[in-house]
């Protein structure tokens, strides 16, 4: 039985991780010079300069021939979810999403916006999608390369964006404001607290995809993004299932409110009742 990794990228520590849960050998195909550890092979497919990874499907597709009982993981990430989507349909094998556990040959996934769980069992090989984590550490597995001919498509230009990138799934503390903040300059005082607790900025919807204080990448849940910190401090949120789907694996939740009957308080391990305006400055000078 074989775990298969396709890696675009280095951030591939969980898959690994889940590679060893699964057990039986692992083997990462890599687009591009990606420095993997911890699995027993890595087939590196040369990338041309300027080949964006989803043109080298074709090549991925072949160097991935899973088999019955084989698992094929790839990263929530654009390029991965391509790459992952071919080796599919190649394959003509199903797709999980949402994964909270995955073992050989069965898997449990979350349901209706994790507040539910879905066990699947499965006898041919699958494609699963999870978080790719972080990058892996100590010395590279040496690679085996090949080439061959992907489609024809060259990034020709490239613009940055001008909203820095975040990676909350790698943060281990972070303050999450909600719709509790009255107006966008009020952030700061949640900017304040990240500083004195070390932690990422985070927010609930409506701050990303309404009065858009804050980008995208930055709101948790079911439709955001899949948080599991050490600290997660709920800021004027009120706990809604779509939220809390994204951040109910944190290890300690704190949740700052001033309604004592909102949800949040029912995820929390503590809970300050009272107004963020009055809490805040509060809780970050006696941090600083
Ligand atoms: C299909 C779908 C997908 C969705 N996906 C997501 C998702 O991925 N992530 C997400 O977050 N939401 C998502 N939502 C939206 C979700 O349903 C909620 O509307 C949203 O989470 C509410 O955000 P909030 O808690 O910040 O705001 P509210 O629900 O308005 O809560 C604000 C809270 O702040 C408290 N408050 C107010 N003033 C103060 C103060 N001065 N001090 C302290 N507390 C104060 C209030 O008591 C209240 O509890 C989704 C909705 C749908 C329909």
């Amino acid at each position: 039985m074989t775990t298969w990794i396709i890696a675009a990228d280095e951030r591939v520590a969980s898959l690994v991780e889940a590679a060893h849960t699964i057990g039986g050998e692992a083997v990462a195909v890599t687009v591009g010079a990606v420095a993997v550890t911890g699995v027993d092979k890595v087939v590196q497919i040369e990338a041309g300069e300027g080949v964006p990874a989803e043109a080298l499907a074709p090549q991925v597709v072949a160097a991935v021939p899973a088999a019955a009982g084989d698992v094929v993981l790839a990263a929530n990430r654009p390029a991965e979810r391509v790459l992952a989507a071919a080796v599919a349909a190649s394959l003509n094998a199903p797709i999980l999403n949402g994964l909270v556990s995955l073992q050989a040959q069965s898997a449990e996934l979350a349901v209706y916006g994790g507040i539910g769980l879905e066990s699947v069992a499965f006898a041919g090989p699958v494609v699963a999608i999870l978080d790719g984590g972080l990058a892996c550490e100590g010395e590279a597995v040496a690679a085996e390369t090949i080439t061959g001919q992907g489609f024809t498509a060259r990034v020709v230009a490239t613009e940055g964006s001008d909203v820095a990138e975040v990676n909350l799934a790698a943060a281990k503390r972070i303050v999450a404001a909600g719709r509790g903040f009255k107006a966008e300059e009020d952030l700061e005082l949640a900017r304040g607290l990240c500083s004195a607790l070390g932690a990422e900025l985070a927010c609930s919807r409506p701050l990303a995809e309404g009065t858009n204080w804050l980008a995208r990448d930055r709101y948790v849940g079911v439709s955001g993004q899949n948080v599991s910190p050490d600290v997660y401090l709920a800021v004027g949120i009120s706990g809604q299932v779509q939220h809390t789907a994204g951040m109910n694996n944190s290890k300690v939740v704190i949740a700052i409110n001033d309604d004592e009957k909102a949800p949040i308080f029912q995820f929390a391990d503590y809970g300050v009742v009272g107004d963020l305006y009055t809490v805040l400055p509060a809780l970050t000078a006696e941090l600083g």
